[in-house]
């Protein structure tokens, strides 16, 4: 059987400053080691102060993934060597003589399996090595240190996933609930981070670290099965160890032995004092927490009678669920709803492009409005919809600058599908033998009318002509 454990690292990317300094924890639009001060670089006789948001965003993640919470909690120095971390030890927390970090002991349903949340603690990101060229070949290795500092929540789950899929489901999971707290923005580069432990039949554990994209920690547990199910079949015991995801050569490959946690000589961190968490603070931090996605989920389908999987699609993600939720009146919802999920989606799939885009709520319950009233076709939505999202312009200056009214009138399409009849004899003769092929020669006088005849009159009249 096979075993997958995650340690997910994703950065408090909504937070103002560093974890311990107030450099910026947004490092992304500085030059290299211009976001940096003593205490981040861990010069002599600099002194490290908590901060206290970040603290209150990794127990908001804790709670909304039913994790225990303390009433205190401490800093331990993990100490070890390498050089993006200039201090030579990494503050963290450590589950020891109790439970001491942020939470503890939570859980996410994913599919119909329970995945447990073994812990999750607030620590500081390390600098970022840049390797000139390839990495093993090149001469030159740069540091940066305007990400050392950052803050950072790891999340353990126990090994408890089965595949790589149920991982990705996973991760899609948590990286929603994530950015719906407000606390993260697992979208931008480097901001959540993954390794995974895999062995199968009880053998020893293989670490795969640090692995940015969620797709390449697929391959790349894709990968580490199949090398440890080829090795188990020749009987060749598969060494404890951690690995890196080689992205060039799609393989994993051996980086050093495993640490234990003794390795790193943990020991308290006396710089930062003990923190507090009281009830009022948790009490205070569950109030302001906003709907989750499975209850938002669980509202659509029960108050508008929505597709779960579409109810799913538009809860999972803060731009189209705030557009839904502020263009749905009762009647329309699950119009609204279809239309988001069927071609809003289709234009706007970026973080990007959603910054970008035009389009308000307004729109969209215009726009189903027309279509029900039969004034446009689901095609010419369409076609106006990629205009509005550019030019942000009323619905009906729209529809009507680019002439998108709908053809109802019967004479009107009749003259259209004569001429197609015309032109597409061994189509016409097709279809009266196969009706099912019929959905053709709708289609050609969509193309002529560029989707603006009404698609069931056509078809009904098409279906007339043929019977002829
Ligand atoms: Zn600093």
């Amino acid at each position: 059987m096979t075993k997958i454990g995650l340690e997910i690292h994703c950065q408090l990317t909504k937070l103002e400053s560093k974890l311990f300094c107030s450099c910026k924890a947004n490092y992304r639009e500085f030059e290299p080691n211009h976001n940096i001060c003593p205490v981040c670089m861990g010069l002599p006789g600099s002194l490290p102060r908590l901060n206290q948001k970040a603290v209150e965003s990794a127990t908001s993640i804790a709670l909304a993934l039913t994790c225990d919470t303390p009433d205190k909690i401490a800093f331990f120095r993990k100490n070890y060597f390498y050089p993006d971390l200039p201090k030579n030890f990494q503050i963290t927390q450590l589950n020891v003589y109790g439970d001491m970090s942020v939470g503890g002991e939570g859980y996410v349903n994913i599919e119909d399996k329970k995945i447990k949340i073994r812990r999750i603690q607030l620590e500081e990101d390390p600098g970022r090595i840049i390797y000139e060229g390839a990495s093993e070949r090149t001469k030159i290795t740069l540091v940066d240190y305007n990400r050392a500092g950052t803050p950072l929540v790891e999340i353990v789950t126990d090994p408890d996933f089965e595949s790589p899929r149920q991982v990705r489901v996973f991760l899609n999971i948590l990286s929603d609930l994530l950015e719906n707290l407000g606390v993260a923005e697992p979208g931008l580069e480097g901001a959540m981070r993954a390794d995974g432990n895999v062995s199968i039949e009880g053998g020893n554990k293989v670490e795969i670290k640090n692995i940015g994209s969620f797709h390449d920690l697929e391959k790349a547990l894709h990968f580490e099965i199949t090398r440890q199910q080829s090795l188990s079949e020749r009987d060749i015991e598969i060494a404890q160890e951690t690995r890196h995801w080689d992205d060039r050569r799609k393989i994993t490959v051996s980086s050093r032995s495993k640490e234990e946690d003794q390795d790193y000589r943990y020991f308290l961190e006396n710089d930062i004092p003990w923190v507090k968490i009281d009830h009022n603070t948790r009490d205070r931090l569950k109030e302001n927490m906003p709907e989750s996605i499975s209850s938002k989920k669980e509202r659509y389908i029960e108050k508008f009678n929505i597709a779960p999987q579409v109810a799913d699609i538009i809860a999972s993600d803060k731009y189209y669920s705030k557009l839904f939720e502020s263009a749905y009146s009762d009647h329309n919802a699950k119009d609204i709803a279809n239309l988001i999920t069927t071609d809003v989606i289709g234009f706007i799939d970026t973080k990007e492009k959603q910054e970008n885009s035009k389009i308000t709520s307004k729109h969209l319950s215009d726009l189903v409005d027309a279509i029900n009233s039969k004034t446009i076709t689901r095609n010419s939505a369409k076609v106006a919809l990629q205009e509005i999202m550019k030019s942000g312009k009323d619905t009906k200056e729209v529809l009507q600058d680019m002439d998108l009214g709908q053809v109802s009138d019967s004479s009107e399409i009749d003259t259209i599908i004569s001429q197609i009849f015309e032109e597409e004899k061994q189509a016409v003769i097709d279809a009266k033998e196969r009706p099912e092929t019929v959905n053709f020669l709708v289609g050609k006088v969509m193309q002529k009318t560029k989707g603006k005849a009404d698609p069931v009159k056509t078809l009904e009249l098409i279906k007339l002509k043929l019977n002829q």
